[in-house]
């Protein structure tokens, strides 16, 4: 695949690039182990001045950042700048917390264990490389390398060759905020490289935030090498709403939930389970809604859903829908792209799925949403987990039995009650199941990436 920036609105190629050389990736990873050395020497109090410098600039530039975003990737602009003010915001988090969430960890009885001290270290890796993915070209990148960093490691990032000027932006950021030269490098190489990378011996870890087949081949590569990997993959999240719900809030809140990003979010809703009881007037709210929507040019205000990333994610997104409907699904909203340059996709909701359909099984990376009758909860469980993935989930409900209920038997890394699923730097970010291991965010994110090394003392 080229490096390139392609308008996705218009289908343009308004800049190639040059990939990096086998010679220029060695240059730059001995840039980040010699940025990991000089790190060694640093507190956390130093690195975190650093790190809200960091943040400061990127608040500074958001605008012409987030008209990056939108340019490589046809996102609404609003939701690019939002993204860029969250990756300020994730920085100061770990500024801010970093020190206290590697604090060594004392037993409280040393004698347990014959000591008269005894405690859990944390201490950085190294170079660790982050593979990723463009939808949220900046967020999936600050949200592995805030804590990185602030944690004592660096960084190379394999950035997804359609976001090309958000990776560049990406490689210089830390350093103007004051880190050492080469604590995070962007390599500008394709796919294929990935693998060198990875067998590097200076490279002690890999992060891949993307999809199931990347993560497979990627963990593969890590596990031969015996490193450590991360892998945030997809998903297809269900969304449950039960008879005590409020209908008006949760299918305004579905909406917002599938169409997020242009429907290109690994936590968007993509299976929407309703109660037989409601399913007629939630249908009809939810599909009304979606039909209300503006579809059209990511840089005007007025927009609400921009364009599919890729000519390929059309297709991919075309080919889900088209199957399903040829399979009798019943189409209450959307069902086909739009006419004209750019790769746009009419907001759509399908019903009256069956188990024969791809989408049954499949993640739909577009604004296109499946419907399911449920008769109680213990089928909507049944549906919800019966993909491979086990990323996020959502119900809405005003019962609270039943909301342990559904807290409790969903197999996925989170659940939103009465809400969408939002990643917030508070919160463990991760999935089950195909979804991927380990986790992003909050301290168990830092920690990933750390040796914990008990000491001992007699
Ligand atoms: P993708 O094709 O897997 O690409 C992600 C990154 O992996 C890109 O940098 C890509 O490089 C690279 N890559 C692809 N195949 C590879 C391989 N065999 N070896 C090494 N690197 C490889 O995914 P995408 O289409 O960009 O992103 C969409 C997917 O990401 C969806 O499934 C979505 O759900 C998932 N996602 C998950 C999360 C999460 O947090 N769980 C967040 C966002 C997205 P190239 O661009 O050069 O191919």
């Amino acid at each position: 695949m080229a490096i390139a920036t392609v308008n996705p609105a218009t289908g343009e190629t308004v800049r190639e690039f040059e990939a990096h050389d086998a010679a220029e990736v060695d240059r730059r990873i001995g840039e980040a182990q010699s940025a990991f050395e000089a790190l060694h020497d640093t507190d956390f109090a130093t690195r975190a001045g650093w790190m809200r410098a960091t943040a400061q600039i990127m608040d500074a530039e958001a605008d012409e950042v987030a008209a990056i975003l939108t340019l490589e990737m046809g996102k609404p602009l609003s939701q690019a700048k939002a993204e860029v003010l969250k990756c300020a915001k994730n920085m100061r988090f770990y500024a801010e917390h970093a020190e206290g969430f590697l604090a060594d960890e004392p037993l409280d009885d040393p004698s347990s264990v014959g000591a008269s001290r005894a405690y859990a270290r944390y201490q950085p890796l190294g170079v660790v490389l982050a593979v990723m993915p463009w939808n949220y070209p900046l967020w999936q990148v600050v949200r592995f390398a805030a804590p990185a960093l602030m944690a004592g490691n660096t960084g190379v990032l394999k950035h997804a060759s359609n976001v090309p000027q958000a990776a560049l932006y990406l490689d210089t950021i830390f350093e103007r905020g004051g880190f050492p030269l080469g604590s995070f490098r962007t390599l500008l190489i394709g796919s294929r490289e990935v693998k060198a990378v990875i067998e590097d011996a200076r490279v002690k870890a890999v992060t891949l935030t993307g999809s199931e087949p990347a993560g497979r081949s990627v963990a593969s590569i890590a596990g031969e090498q015996i490193k450590k990997s991360v892998l945030e993959l997809g998903g297809s999240d269900p969304f449950i709403v039960m008879p005590s719900a409020d209908l008006e809030a949760a299918a305004t809140t579905a909406v917002k939930a599938r169409v997020q990003n242009n429907g290109q979010s690994c936590i968007a809703a993509k299976r929407f389970l309703v109660h037989t009881a409601i399913y007629d007037e939630f249908a009809a709210l939810f599909a009304a809604k979606m039909r209300a929507l503006v579809v059209g040019d990511p840089m005007d205000a007025a927009t609400d859903v921009g364009p599919v990333a890729t000519a390929s994610g059309l297709a991919d997104l075309a080919e889900l829908v088209d199957d399903a409907v040829a399979k009798g699904a019943t189409v209450l909203a959307g069902g086909a792209a739009i006419d004209g340059p750019g790769w746009f996709y009419q907001p759509t909701v399908l019903s009256e799925l069956t188990d024969d359909m791809r989408i049954i099984m499949e993640e739909t990376f577009g604004p296109v949403a499946s419907l399911y009758r449920v008769a109680d909860r213990e089928e909507a469980i049944r549906i919800a987990n019966q993909t491979t993935f086990g990323l996020s989930s959502a119900v809405w409900t005003n019962d609270s039995a039943e909301e342990d209920y559904f807290a409790r038997e969903l197999d996925a890394g989170a659940v939103f009650i009465n809400g969408m699923t939002v990643s917030y730097p508070e919160l463990p970010f991760g999935g089950i199941k195909a979804s991927g291991f380990g986790r992003e965010l909050a301290a168990e994110g830092i920690r990933e990436f750390c040796n914990i090394k008990s000491v001992w003392r007699g």
